[in-house]
């Protein structure tokens, strides 16, 4: 049995649009930074063990996901590229680091400590990322404080430092200040790690999406675009990046409901017919990641036509005005997420979802819920 609510999820475009990063990534005196793609978050909702697998396939030297746990989900899909592990590491719990070979970061001297003992029971040398805060104030460690903090980390016996990074603040706010000082930042901070000790020549990286999109400066040796990769540009920015879009959210109608003038649909009669009115029912609600405020702002595509989503969004279901189409019939494919024509307003993104609620486009994949199918296309 299939439910008529599907996500489709276009790994060629997927592949598509990390060719297109790479190509984007034209040669520097450095050479051209590699990419780790970031499938965290079940791939921004996409499904991370076929998103990584294709990703693999096009040519990923590294994936990164947010802790632990969804790295033992990437390697039981098979994938066998490291798989960098962004998030804080929980020190109870790291034997699945060292079971299923996931590059860890250290972003804490106490992380580092329970990595170290747990590296020297094993008798291994474990390779790491060290994760430097150059003004997010979330984790990693300061930047104005190396001296200090790092050595210690640095002269652990079982830990081998493989690549130095920072995350952006505010790299998709143009002209904030606080993205040109992260990157001086960091430089300096390469620097003190230098100093310190640390090998010459370490891997560096910084930029996500916004900032590599923005600036080469941010580039290094390596990138780590997450919304690209899913032909998403984050706003407010353009991108000068072909990219196609990966995923797509139909649905059917599954039922037709002719209103009287003066009637009202759903909880909380949020919407009132003046004159007659149709309503079509889609079988997709806010368990499936609807956000409740597309109840008065979002659209949908009947019949290659836009019509608004009306009424309260409910669990299992959304009421669109069908009103000025005529023609609507159960089973006519709605478009919440993709395109039904050619022409650009039949195209609805995640980018517009989210404007249309206030939000941001990572929140709309992010939430697409479990209950939906996602279908693959290679
Ligand atoms: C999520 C994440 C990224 C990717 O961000 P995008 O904006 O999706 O490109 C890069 N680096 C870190 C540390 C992240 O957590």
């Amino acid at each position: 049995m299939i439910r008529s609510t599907i996500a489709r999820v276009d790994l060629a475009a997927l592949q598509f649009n990390f060719r297109a990063i790479q190509e984007f990534l034209a040669p520097s005196h450095s050479g051209r930074p590699s990419v780790i793609a970031v499938v965290k978050a079940n791939a921004y909702g996409h499904g991370a063990e076929r998103v990584a697998l294709a990703l693999e396939q096009a040519g990923a030297t590294m994936l990164a996901c947010a802790d632990i746990e969804e790295g033992i989900v990437l390697r039981r899909a098979g994938v066998r590229v490291p798989v960098l592990v962004f998030g804080a590491l929980s020190v109870s719990d790291l034997d699945g680091i060292f079971e299923y070979a996931l590059t860890p970061t250290i972003s804490t001297p106490s992380a580092a400590r329970a990595l170290q003992v747990a590296a020297a029971r094993r008798g291994i040398v474990i390779g790491y990322h060290l994760k430097l805060d150059t003004g997010m104030n979330r984790l990693g460690f300061r930047h104005d404080n190396l001296a200090r903090t790092l050595p210690a980390v640095l002269g652990s016996l079982n830990l081998r430092l493989e690549a130095v990074y920072t995350h952006f603040a505010t790299a998709d706010s143009p002209g904030h200040k606080l993205f040109t000082d992260q990157r001086e930042r960091f430089e300096r901070a390469l620097q003190t790690i230098g100093a310190l000790g640390a090998p010459a020549g370490v891997t560096r990286h910084a930029a996500n999406s916004a900032a590599l999109l923005r600036d080469s400066r941010t580039w290094y040796d390596v990138v780590r675009p997450g919304l690209l990769l899913y032909g998403i540009v984050p706003p407010p920015l353009a991108s000068t990046i072909p990219l196609k879009p990966v995923m797509s959210l139909t649905s059917r109608v599954v039922a037709v409901k002719g209103l009287r003038p003066g009637e009202s649909v759903g909880y909380g009669c949020r919407f009132n017919t003046n004159g007659p009115a149709t309503i079509a029912v889609v079988p997709a609600g806010y368990a499936d990641g609807l956000d409740l405020r597309l109840g008065q702002h979002g659209h949908v595509l009947i019949r290659g036509r836009r019509v608004p989503i009306v009424g309260a969004v409910s669990m299992d279901m959304i009421t669109v005005d069908v009103t000025e189409l005529g023609e609507v019939e159960p089973g006519d494919e709605v478009v919440l997420i993709g395109e039904q024509g050619s022409e650009a307003w039949q195209r609805i993104d995640a980018r517009e979802m989210a404007a249309a609620i206030g939000t941001i486009p990572y929140e709309i994949v992010c939430r697409i819920g479990t209950r939906i199918e996602r279908q693959y296309s290679a």
